[in-house]
């Protein structure tokens, strides 16, 4: 059974309620903030932008986000705190991450964010410049740990071949320094050298795309169903026969269709591909949301629980985008994004093979994305850490609470954050990443 939205969650009622919020305080137990979360005509951030630094980005920074309210570093108060740090080239320069974000960190809104963008680290000009830029993965990652009240931090590593009008990091940027990115906390996104075209609309990006959402019939995958519709895709909510009816609402409700297709069948790529072709000509977007779990330890494990997993999570996801691509019913230019999760980046007890397939689709994205640039296809990964959802429902009570909390973030993510995350991923403007796997965690200390 699925959690219904906004249903007790405990530990948060308590702290919530006057006499538990007190307590808490005087405790110092985790608070967890109300995240501030995407509504279409709400501006990006609770404030405004600060820039600095001093690289080879802080030009093109400056016209790209003079669409944000700028700030002083006088302010009392910041939506964003964004740093070019393209410019720091060893250690001794890392002085810079200091002078600009120490006066100014106190004063970051709720919900505020911190970008910090390098040069990325592996094609870095010297071993001084490689030594310092990967340093600011820890100051980014442990900043991103002390901040509170739903405030993120990211870096974002640039390639230094990529043009100056560094139109290729527009997308996200924009996701980063929006309420789109509430639970993205803690990241690393690495940024390619190739040029972005910005789409026509920011607020409809997807506008006369065709996107496939497998196991779209609840949880997470409807909500990326409704997300990719929103930004402007037509929608095919793919799920098990059994799903019918929740798949046709899910169908109805983006205004999509339904198809009914077990990803695991024999020949579900040729289905999909048929469909795709005849219906629409081919699709540009498929996300591979459907996935199980069958946990049990290893010693108590049967290979049916083994197989199923394994079969449905990743070996479904690789098989149908090799019929898809080879058919050429995704389309030259597509996106393909997979759904790993935290499980397979910090392992679980009781998940061995839930945690092998979902590792595998890590390395899935990052096998594939060199031979699917050939068609400037892009394949990443989000992977989720704790969502609400009916999967995370069924966890025990005092683990579901443990799952929660221990975060950055002090909380559960709710569907729509990983849908936005791959809304981002599947942006025409999104060309210059790819074999990207971005955790939508809260900052979770599993796997961390
Ligand atoms: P869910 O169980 O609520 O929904 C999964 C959907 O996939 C269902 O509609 C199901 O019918 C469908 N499905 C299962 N097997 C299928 C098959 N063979 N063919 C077609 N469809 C099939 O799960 P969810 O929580 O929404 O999870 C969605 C994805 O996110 C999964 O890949 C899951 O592993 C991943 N994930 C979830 C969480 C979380 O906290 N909920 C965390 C990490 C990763």
């Amino acid at each position: 059974m699925a959690e219904a939205k906004g249903a007790p969650k405990l530990y948060a009622q308590i702290i919530s309620s006057a006499p538990g919020s007190f307590l808490a305080k005087q405790f110092g137990l985790p608070q967890p903030e109300k995240l501030r979360r995407y509504q279409p005509g709400e501006a990006a951030l609770p404030g405004p932008l600060l820039l600095g630094g001093n690289g080879r980005l802080i030009d093109p920074l400056r016209t790209l986000l003079s669409d944000y309210p700028a700030a002083d570093p006088a302010d009392s108060t910041f939506g964003a705190l964004v740093f070019d740090a393209t410019g720091i080239t060893d250690a001794a320069s890392l002085e810079q991450l200091f002078t600009f974000f120490q006066p100014a960190i106190r004063n970051l809104a709720p919900s505020g964010r911190v970008v910090v963008l390098g040069t990325t680290p592996e094609e870095a000009a010297s071993v001084d410049e490689r030594i310092a830029q990967r340093a600011l993965e820890g100051f980014t990652r442990s900043l991103a740990k002390e901040l509170r009240r739903g405030a993120t931090a990211q870096l974002v590593y640039v390639s230094p071949k990529a043009s100056t009008g560094l139109s290729g990091a527009e997308s996200t940027l924009r996701f980063l320094l929006s309420a789109k990115s509430a639970f993205v906390d803690g990241q690393v996104i690495r940024i390619g050298e190739g040029d972005a075209t910005a789409p026509a609309s920011w607020d409809k990006p997807l506008a006369g795309k065709v996107a496939v959402v497998t196991g779209a019939a609840r949880g997470i995958g409807a909500t990326i169903a409704e997300v990719l519709a929103r930004d402007g895709a037509t929608v095919v909510a793919a799920d098990v026969p059994a799903a019918g009816e929740a798949l046709a609402q899910t169908a109805n409700k983006v205004g999509g269709t339904a198809l009914a297709l077990d990803v695991t069948a024999s020949d579900a790529g040729d289905k999909l591909a048929a469909h795709l072709l005849e219906r629409h000509g081919g699709a540009d977007i498929i996300v591979h949301n459907a996935g199980i779990t069958r946990d049990k330890l290893l010693a108590n494990m049967d290979d049916a629980k083994w197989n199923a997993v394994i079969g449905v999570n990743l070996i479904a996801p690789q098989k149908i985008t090799d019929v898809l691509v080879e058919k050429g019913a995704l389309k030259e230019g597509g996106r393909v994004v997979d759904v790993s999760s935290i499980a397979g980046i910090a392992g679980n007890r009781g998940q061995t093979n839930y945690g092998a397939s979902k590792a595998g689709v890590i390395g899935l994205v990052q096998a594939t994305a060199p031979v699917l640039a050939q068609k400037n296809i892009t394949i990443n990964a989000v992977a989720p850490g704790f969502i609400e959802t009916a999967m995370t429902a069924a966890i025990p009570l005092a683990t579901r609470e443990g799952g929660r909390l221990m975060s950055s973030l002090q909380q559960g993510g709710e569907t729509v954050d990983v849908a936005e995350t791959v809304a981002w991923f599947a942006s025409p403007a999104s060309s210059a990443v790819t074999g990207q796997v971005v955790r939508v965690c809260g900052q979770s200390m599993l796997g961390a």
